[in-house]
């Protein structure tokens, strides 16, 4: 007999067709959802493919060598993102995040970067826009980056004790080379930078002071991030979350914090500066203390697919309509009527129950 085998975490066939309504007004920039939520956000996925294999995003186990990635003709073209992102601004959008994967794989991403620099909101503003990157050729792009009119970058970091980085990335890349990326890109002028680093307890907490330490009084702004049940592949439990009060608490206790408001409202990160003024640093709380009340995000998939939640099932497949003939009108209206009835607050009811559900995974919709 042979067996049939069902692959765990690939929700890429889960796409669906979008519904166009036929009479719908021009976008005002006003888009609101059921829960009275402003799409205001874009994070765009430019590649499914990472040279990492973080254990808390693309475990070997899953992402080995026969992981059928997507072929190239899947991908969104930086013609087509161009077009969606121009819709998405028309209806309130403001800031891009491009990610993955590993943006910095996509071939010629700088010429993309150069594209949606060119874009204005309505306003007549430039979008805020900036990229989320393990700097593993951050090294070698960073002066591109710039130039093609990147100003803003995220660097992923989880530990400086080299051995343990190497453990979570899994793939043995140095801590030195991160380090250098983001020299460099202080170099380029894309600092202050933000540096993201995803807490496992009994994996790199012991590492959230030094990491503290390390980047204090040089401007640019760590930010803990909890441990998340995304995706379905890897293993989450809620025992290997540290939540941010604790992270707060352990760093309070060495480096005394004292807490700040938020830059504007629905910020995803709590800000805490250092009270002797060298800095500050960010918690990002997605499973302690959600906010879904004020999520302004949209994610476009690698392939051009739709997902209103970081943690939702399925996809809104809007490369059909791009590749199917749609006029700008029409899919407007379709991300219209997406973003009008979406009701996702997926942190607000996590459980031990919704963790192992199929969900999308990060590295293919992006974090
Ligand atoms: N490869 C790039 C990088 O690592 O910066 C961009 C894509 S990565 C999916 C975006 C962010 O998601 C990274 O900062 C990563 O640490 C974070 N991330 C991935 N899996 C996560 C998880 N299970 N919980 C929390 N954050 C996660
Ligand atoms: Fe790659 Fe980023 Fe996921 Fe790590 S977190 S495996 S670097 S996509
Ligand atoms: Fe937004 Fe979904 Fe995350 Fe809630 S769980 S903050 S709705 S992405």
């Amino acid at each position: 007999m042979t067996e049939r085998i069902i692959p765990i975490a690939d929700g890429r066939y889960e796409r669906q067709r979008p519904f166009v309504p036929d009479l719908a007004a021009a976008p005002d920039g006003q888009l609101t959802d059921r829960r009275g939520r402003r799409l205001h956000d874009l994070r765009i996925s430019v590649t499914d493919r990472c040279n990492f294999r973080c254990t808390y995003c693309m475990p070997k186990s899953v992402f080995g060598k026969d992981y059928a990635f997507l072929p190239q003709t899947s991908l969104l073209s930086f013609e087509e993102i161009d077009r969606l992102v121009r819709l998405f601004v028309a209806h309130g959008v403001e800031k891009i995040r491009l990610t993955g994967g590993e943006p910095l794989l996509r071939k010629h991403l700088e010429r993309l970067i150069g594209m949606l620099a060119a874009i204005r909101t309505p306003a007549g503003e430039p979008l805020d826009l900036t990229l989320t990157t393990n700097a593993s050729l951050l090294a070698r792009k960073a002066q591109s980056l710039r130039e093609a009119g990147l100003r803003r970058i995220t660097v992923s970091l989880d530990a400086l004790d080299d051995a343990t980085f190497r453990r979570m990335n899994d793939v043995d890349f140095p801590v030195s080379d991160v380090l250098e990326g983001i020299a460099a890109a202080e170099r380029a002028g894309l600092a202050p930078l933000k540096i993201n680093m995803v807490v496992k307890r009994g994996v790199n907490d012991h590492e959230i002071v030094p990491m503290a330490r390390h980047f204090r009084g040089t401007g640019h702004i760590v930010r803990f991030i909890e441990f998340m049940d995304v995706g379905a592949s890897n293993g989450w439990r809620m025992d290997e979350v540290l939540p941010s009060a604790e992270i707060v608490r352990r760093i309070d206790a060495e480096l005394p914090l004292t807490s700040l408001q938020p830059n504007y409202p629905g910020e995803v990160a709590e800000r805490w500066a250092y009270r002797d003024g060298s800095g500050e640093i960010g918690v990002i709380s997605s499973v302690t203390q959600p906010f879904c009340s004020d999520c302004s995000r949209a994610r476009l998939s690698t392939e051009g697919s739709l997902y209103t939640c970081l943690f939702a099932t399925g996809g809104h497949d809007l490369r059909a309509l791009l590749r199917g003939g749609d006029s700008d009108e029409r899919i407007a209206a379709a991300i219209g009527h997406l973003w009008g009835q979406r009701e996702d607050r997926y942190s607000e009811i996590r459980s031990a129950e919704t963790a192992p559900l199929r969900k999308i995974e990060m590295s293919y919709i992006g974090g």
